[in-house]
């Protein structure tokens, strides 16, 4: 085998893209890309009873949205494809014979029920339910006959009754698992389709993989791995098991406690580069301050040996915040573009694209992501106000602001356009007419408009809504909130 690194992003398409297959699926590119290797997606769809229509254009469709690529896949195809399962059928039945031969596997024909009756007496004595080996040393040739003729069987593989497995795992170190508590796992199941775990072994080894970086879930899957590449007689390759990702409460992430499918934080209006960002430090820690990293700087960053053993917290809020730092450091451009659907969804009007930027401009400070602008929606489709918060409804009873209103309305009303200038010119005259500076003077007007002591640029929000929508709010106010 040549020195070249290659790796796999094994996912079974379920319809959604969990957010801790994104983390697998960035950890084998950012591996892959620091050690100049091969990237491989690879379609693992044996379980015929989990397959959903149109899954894994929806996989595709979010790995390229998270900016992850392969070098081989199902799409790009390459020189050890096909790269789906159930298209590989034939190989892994060779294989299966192969085990067959060699005695590491055996034909099983008990059937559904009487499995269910071994389990529940297993149960009512206090056992933990496992295959018991009833056709374990079944006699070969009767076995083949029964299958000649039509019988229904499975495949399974002969674990050794003791001692033990063991295996050395780059993020774990030094695993063992007693060989008596490991079932004789099904091989070939009786629709004809492998089992995930031998075809999973079979493509690893024919697709030449170097690295297997998968979730800790299938850490008790390994043991049975390391026992068929022995049996086939094959190098194994590493494993690396990444860490759990927990709730809050440190119990496994769950749709329960919050969002685990990729497209749901699609829907809410993160961003690629910050989802990527975040997902990327659950679990594995670049060993210093900084928290900001590009694609780029990750490649450059990431070592697996740095990948932690303890499950990582997924904290909602840090992703928030880190978000509305890559919002913010967007050009007007795409930040319109990125927020338009969401200033949609909120029931706004973006037919004109010089307003829609204004808008853009005016939430971008103050969101963290894109469902956020509808905080907004009233105030830049200019509702009449409605204000409760304390603060504002004090200022609007100070002595000062009958009067300071008051003459915004005449000024405004006499403009012909309000601009963000127009209005700065009018707040000076007012200052001076007035003989009121300050937030005594700017304060009302920011609660008379925006209903609340703070909010977006002002300029930024009476240039939007327009002179007509100002002034009558301003009024709807006056009349309505304060006091003289
Ligand atoms: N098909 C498995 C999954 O859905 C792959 C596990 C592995 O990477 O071996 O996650």
């Amino acid at each position: 085998m040549s020195n070249t690194v290659r790796v796999r992003f094994a996912p079974s398409p379920t319809g959604y893209v969990h957010i801790g297959s994104l983390r697998t699926a960035l950890y084998n590119y950012l591996f892959a890309r620091k050690n100049k290797g091969v990237n491989i997606l690879r379609i693992e769809d044996t379980d015929r009873n989990r397959l959903v229509e149109g899954a894994v254009e929806n996989l595709l469709r979010t790995m390229e949205w998270a900016g992850i690529d392969f070098d081989e896949s199902v799409e790009k195809g390459g020189p050890f494809g096909p790269y789906r399962q159930s298209e590989r059928l034939d190989i892994y039945k060779k294989h299966i014979d192969l085990l067959l031969e060699k005695g590491h596997a055996y034909y099983c024909f008990a059937t559904a029920e009487e499995l269910d009756e071994m389990r529940r007496q297993q149960e009512a004595r206090g056992e933990a339910p496992k295959y018991d080996g009833r056709y374990r040393d079944y006699p070969r040739d009767q076995a083949r006959r029964r299958v000649e003729q039509g019988e229904a069987y499975v495949v399974r593989m002969r674990v050794p009754d003791s001692g033990e497995t063991r295996f050395r795992d780059v993020v774990r170190g030094e695993v063992a698992f007693q060989n008596d508590l490991l079932d004789d796992q099904v091989l070939l199941k009786g629709d004809g389709f492998p089992t995930y775990h031998l075809a999973n072994v079979v493509d690893d080894h024919l697709m030449g993989v170097t690295h297997v970086i998968r979730g800790e879930e299938w850490l008790p899957s390994t043991p049975k791995h390391v026992l068929l590449y022995r049996f086939f007689g094959w190098e194994m390759p590493r494993f690396a098991h990444l860490p759990l990702l927990l709730n809050a409460d440190r119990s496994k992430l769950s749709k329960r406690q919050g969002d685990v499918a990729v497209e749901d934080y699609i829907k809410k209006g993160y961003l690629p580069q910050a989802l990527v960002n975040f997902v990327a430090l659950l679990g594995w820690n670049p060993g210093e301050d900084r928290e900001l990293f590009s694609m780029d700087d990750l490649t450059e960053a990431f070592r697996l040996e740095k990948v932690n053993k303890a499950g990582a917290v997924f904290d909602v809020d840090k992703l928030n915040w880190m978000n509305g730092q890559y919002l913010r450091e967007m050009d007007t451009g795409p930040l319109t573009a990125f927020l338009k659907p969401f200033f949609e969804q909120a029931g706004l009007d973006v037919s004109d694209p010089q307003v829609l930027e204004k808008m853009a401009r005016a939430v971008a400070p103050r969101i963290n992501k894109g469902e956020d602008v509808a905080a907004f929606a009233d105030l830049l489709r200019g509702e009449m106000p409605d204000i409760t918060e304390a603060e504002a409804l004090e200022i609007l009873n100070l002595p000062d602001t009958t009067g300071v209103l008051q003459r915004f309305v005449q000024k405004a009303s006499a403009l012909g356009h309000l601009s963000p200038e127009s209005f700065k010119q009018i707040m000076k005259e007012i200052q001076k007419e007035e003989g009121v500076k300050g937030p005594a003077l700017w304060k009302p007007v920011r609660v008379a408009i925006t209903s609340g002591t703070s909010g977006p640029d002002l300029p930024l929000v009476i240039d939007i809504l327009g002179r007509e929508k100002v002034v009558a709010m301003v009024r709807h106010v006056l009349e309505n909130y304060c006091n003289s």
